[in-house]
């Protein structure tokens, strides 16, 4: 069974690029019938906070990334990664190693010096026939796994293909801190094993680790999971986005009115591809995902491409289904909605991209109005008020409020004062709505309470 996980770090607030990382194996799960797990990783204790969790669950729960199992934490698995790390001891899998901060700072030093790469030299590994140092007093020696020596560790990613690491280019990497805590790549492998990963799928940024935590697998009697490493996601600036660069928190794209299939929509393309299918729905996408057309190279995110596929889907929704989302953002504002909000989504949805977009228009349906001065003195005009005025009693008078008695109210007004539709409709949006590039009059005025219209007509 296809078993994969999205396992961020809590230590700033996950933005697009980051998501993009739980979307993918979300996918792959769903779309193999496999198992999708949440695994935070907060042992960086200075840089985790629960406001990053949060950030992570809300944004996770507002795309429909629903794991299957999980959130795990590592902090409370530390009691496992220690019963392991005892277990390789016991096994000869790793050994203590005391070579001091200051002794591996001059190492380093003089393999630099030697202009060859930094790394540890194996002093205290022990080895059959060798003699090791005598063991400094007082010192706690941090545990270092026995990379095997010689040889190489590959694998075939499923992004990147084949990719092979010299054995001898890796050194023996600490696992455990003299405090005994674990570190990194050994936790990670622990829980994967634990887990049951078959795929892993994550951020190029750790390719460099992935041999590492291969050859831990081996060492733990376990075969690896496949591998595949996505490219970066790029800003608008071409830099990597990034959270210090002024990458947004995922979770302010609900607040700005995007839509949560759209931003599926538009975060699946953003490194796989589907011919040149470029909307689809969430249901589409998990029939369509697989490994095998993951791009290979960084995509860039383009925040108007990104609205324009918000605005595709929108047009698309349901009314019914869109009320509530626009509700929401009047909600906001401390407006309440009611029942006639799903027929506002149908009259102006065309002309919007965001919720919030929806909700500035809605909100001429739930609160007071303020037209600009300049669209005012264009055309709320003195000649006009007297039409107005006469619009205001002819509708008060209307034994019905629907849309051909509001048109015949309007034609019986433009007769009498001899003036052409929009010389009426101007001032009339104007001073309904708020502005004067409106849906067609009736179909606005319909759906307006009628005690509003006609106060908002005499104000003039
Ligand atoms: N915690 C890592 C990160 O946030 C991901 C580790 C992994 O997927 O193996 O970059």
């Amino acid at each position: 069974k296809v078993r994969t996980r999205f396992a961020p770090s809590p230590t700033g607030f996950i933005h697009l690029g980051n998501i993009r990382s739980a979307l993918y194996p979300w996918a792959f799960a769903r779309s193999q019938q496999g198992d999708f797990i949440l695994r935070i990783e907060d042992t960086d204790l200075e840089r985790s906070s629960q406001a990053a969790v949060d950030v992570i669950l809300e944004g996770m729960a507002w795309l429909g990334l629903d794991p299957d199992e999980g959130p795990f934490y590592q902090m409370q698995r530390m009691d496992r990664y220690k019963q392991v790390l005892a277990q390789m001891q016991a096994q000869g899998l790793v050994y203590p190693c005391y070579m001091s901060v200051a002794e591996l700072d001059a190492l380093r030093e003089r393999q630099m010096a030697a202009k060859e790469k930094p790394r540890y030299d194996g002093t205290w590994r022990p080895e059959p026939g060798k003699t090791l140092p005598p063991v400094p007093e007082g010192v706690k020696p941090v545990l270092r796994f026995k990379n095997p020596q010689g040889g190489v560790v590959a694998w075939d990613d499923k992004v990147k293909g084949r990719i092979e690491i010299r054995n001898d280019e890796l050194d023996d990497l600490v696992i455990a801190r003299p405090d005994g805590t674990p570190t990194y790549n050994f936790c990670v492998v622990v829980d994967d094993i634990d887990m049951a990963i078959t795929h892993v799928i994550r951020g190029d940024d750790h390719v460099n680790n992935t041999p590492r935590q291969i050859n831990i697998f081996r060492a733990l009697g376990q075969e690896p999971p496949v591998y595949a490493h996505l490219p970066t996601v790029l800003n608008e600036q071409g830099e990597k986005m990034s959270k210090r660069n002024g990458a947004k928190p995922v979770t302010q794209y609900r607040d700005e009115g995007y839509l949560p299939d759209a931003m599926v929509n538009y975060l699946a393309r953003l490194g796989w591809s589907h011919g040149d299918d470029e909307i689809f729905s969430r249901a589409q996408f998990l029939e369509w995902f697989d490994l095998d057309h993951l791009g290979r190279s960084a995509a860039q995110f383009d925040e108007a491409k990104l609205r324009w596929v918000n605005a595709q889907h929108l047009k698309a929704m349901a009314d019914e289904a869109l009320a509530p989302l626009v509700a929401e953002q009047l909600k906001k504002r401390g407006l309440v909605a009611d029942e006639r909000l799903p027929r506002i989504c149908a009259l102006f949805k065309d002309r919007c991209d965001t919720t919030v977009a929806l909700a500035d228009w809605a909100a001429a349906f739930y609160a007071d109005v303020n037209p600009s001065a300049q669209e005012t003195a264009q055309h709320v005009t003195e000649a006009v008020k007297p039409a107005v005025a006469a619009l205001a009693s002819a509708l008060a008078a209307l034994p019905a409020w629907d849309k051909p008695a509001i048109s015949g109210a309007l034609k019986q007004v433009l007769a009498a004062h001899g003036l052409k539709m929009p010389q009426l409709a101007m001032p009339v949006r104007v001073l309904v709505m708020g502005t004067a590039q409106t849906p067609s009059l009736d179909a606005v005025l319909e759906l307006q309470s009628r005690e509003l219209v006609i106060e908002r007509l005499q104000k003039a």
